[in-house]
This record gives C-alpha cells, structure tokens and sequence, in this order.
C-alpha cells in the first residue's frame, strides 16, 4: 500500500515503543510493573480515564492489585517508563474516578477532539486491547475461560491451547467520485442532512480491492474502478481498522440497495464545498471527512 505522506488520522499516532520483544519475558514484565515509573492507562467499558488536559496515567503497580482489576496489558515504553493498560470495569462503580483528582472516565470519541494526536492515538491503543480483553474472555474453541499471556497480548485456553490473538475488524470506507461530482450516502439514524463516504466491513476470503467494490455495489447499485489506498484509522469501538480508499465511478445509477442507507447521491464538489442545502460531513476526526477534504481540496482535472 502506498500514499502520499502526510499527517495521521485521528488515532493513528503511535506515540509509544511498543517493545514486542519484551511481551515475551515475564521475567522483565513483572519488573516492568513494579516500577515507580510505571503508568497505566485505565479503562472500562465506558470510556478511559482522562482530566481536562488528556489521558491519566496512574501508577501501574496498586492499579493491578485493585479487586476486579483486568489483566495488565503492556502497551510499550514512553522513553524508558513501560506503559499499560488496565481494564477496572469490574472492580466497582467508580473506581476508576477515585484513582486521580479531576479524573473522569469518559468515551474516547467524546474527548478525542480536544486531544493531541499522540494522546489520541495512546488511548485508540489502549481501549482497543481492552476491549478486546474484556470481550474475549473465553476460548472460542471450547468455552473454557483463557488465561492473559504475553503481556496482554495473547489469551491462552488452559484446556485445548488454542492461542487467541486480539482482534482487528478491517472495515473498507471509500470516496466515490466522477469526474468533479462525489457519491455520498445517509444512514436513516444520521443527524438530519448528514452524508458520508459509503463504507463496510471486508469478508473473508476477500481482497481490500474487492471488498470496495462489492460494498459500493451492495449499497449504491453502482460499479467502481480504480480503486486507489489514501489513510488509515484504528476505530476502537470495539476494534476496527478503517482503511480508505477513494474509487473511480464506471457505470450505474445511484440508488439504495440493501436497506442500509436511507439514500445515496451524486454532489458536486460546490454543493459540498457550500454545504449546500444544510449540507453536513463527518465529524473533523473522521477517516470519512478527510477523504472527502483531500478530494475537494484536489487541483486540476480527475485523474
Ligand atoms: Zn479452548
């Protein structure tokens, strides 16, 4: 896959080391956790622990003996000071708020605007490893539940092995366009006037390539070519990967397929350019609005 250089999306700044080597060294992982530096990211199901100015990260060690307390996952260094991320959905309600002054757990989408994009992709890091822990509890070869391994890393069935990995659900979100014109479409549950790139998860057995164009088919009646990589955004709600495309029309007339959108049109670079109509994109952090923004903002005829 190739781009354009450029800045990360929201989510994708990777301000950690994320030291892989050391998952296997339980040796180095028990010291890791002990140490005075230690931080650890906390979680919940509702959110992560931040204050006003971003991500609270209390000290690891007394985290990770709370009752309740979820399995450390150890996310990397920040320098030399190991970093983790514990989930305490289970240690009681409130829990999380008592561990800082001015602490609160709060959804990452909610707070995600006002973060730098370092914190934001910290926190993408570490609700994605928790949500996957706290929804991967047992095998899902046989039931049993699975023991933590490899820092968090790795979940481990005590009765038939099975190894499970966390889990990353890639999810194809393309920009159709035409020859100054963008293909956009609505779902029925969307703020009044809100459109977007047309987007769906990826099957198996199936390339990114095709996966765009049978999503594009499915949802808008209309067949694409050209299908080009622009970016990619982790998308922890609960573990999305979204990967973006823009794709060239080549043949069919707009219209709702599927049931899943409630309708999917043609608009010019000038009715979005205006917002015309009251008009509105995605959300500033959304892998969706900079596809649309890097297509308005292109010079020249389409290539
Ligand atoms: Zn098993």
């Amino acid at each position: 896959l190739t781009a354009p250089a450029r800045e990360p999306n929201t989510f994708a700044a990777a301000p950690l080391d994320r030291a892989g080597h050391r998952r296997t060294d339980p040796e180095w992982l028990a010291r890791a956790i002990d140490d005075p530096a230690a931080g650890a990211v906390v979680g919940t199901a509702a959110g992560v622990l931040v204050d006003d100015r971003g991500p609270v990260l209390v000290p690891a060690a007394p985290v990770a003996v709370l009752p309740g307390a979820g399995e450390p996952v150890f996310l990397g260094l920040d320098g030399s000071a190991p970093v983790f991320a514990i989930d305490v959905e289970r240690a009681g309600d409130g829990v999380a708020a008592r561990l800082a002054p001015g602490a609160r757990v709060a959804g990452l989408r909610d707070v995600a605007p006002q973060l730098t994009p370092g914190d934001a992709g910290l926190l993408a890091y570490a609700a994605a490893e928790l949500n996957w822990q706290r929804r991967h509890r047992f095998c899902a070869n046989c039931g049993n539940p699975t023991a933590s391994a490899e820092g968090g890393h790795l979940r481990v069935c005590p009765r038939c092995g099975a190894q499970h990995h966390p889990r990353t659900d890639p999810v194809v979100i393309m920009l159709v366009h035409d020859d100054g014109r963008a293909l956009l479409g609505r779902q029925a549950a969307w703020p009044e006037r809100r459109y977007s790139a047309l987007a769906g998860f990826v099957e198996p057995g199936e390339s990114l390539e095709a996966a765009v164009a049978r999503e594009v088919a499915e949802e808008a009646a209309v067949a694409v070519t050209d299908v080009t990589y622009r970016s990619s955004q982790p998308w922890p709600f609960p573990a999305s990967l979204m990967l973006g495309f823009w794709a060239r029309w080549a043949g069919g007339e707009p219209t709702t397929l599927d049931g899943e959108l409630e309708d999917v049109r043609w608009f010019s670079r000038e009715e979005i350019r205006e917002r015309r109509d009251g008009l509105k994109l995605p959300p500033p952090l959304a892998i969706a609005r900079r596809l649309i923004d890097e297509w308005l903002a292109r010079e020249g005829p389409e290539r």
